[in-house]
């Protein structure tokens, strides 16, 4: 093997070690799953992610939309973009506590 080839071989690994460390270093910001209470509440959730992206993917993979009842919050990255009024039942019932925020 001649020099011009070592050195081309070197190159080429530390290339290959750099963008591997790149890649590590970004984050993937994919959901598993988005949640909603309904079609205004997706709407806006939708509306809002659509300005992030994934470093990983480019476009961020939001996961399955999944319904939940009016009462349960929304996870908590997209809790601002709910639209619905607030239920009294997010207050009541004891069990589950947003106060401590
Ligand atoms: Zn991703
Ligand atoms: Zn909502």
């Amino acid at each position: 093997m001649s020099n011009l080839q070592v050195l081309k071989n070197r190159v080429f690994k530390l290339e290959r070690l750099e963008a591997k460390q790149r890649a590590a270093s970004l984050i993937c910001t994919c959901r598993v799953e988005t949640d909603y209470h309904d079609a205004n509440c997706l709407e806006s959730v939708l509306k809002a992610q659509a300005n992030f992206a994934c470093e990983v993917h480019g476009i961020r993979d939001l996961g399955p939309l999944v319904w939940i009842p009016d009462g349960m919050p929304l996870i908590r990255d997209d809790r601002k973009f709910c639209v619905c009024p607030p239920q009294l039942s997010q207050n009541m019932g004891g069990g589950r506590s947003e106060t401590g925020f």
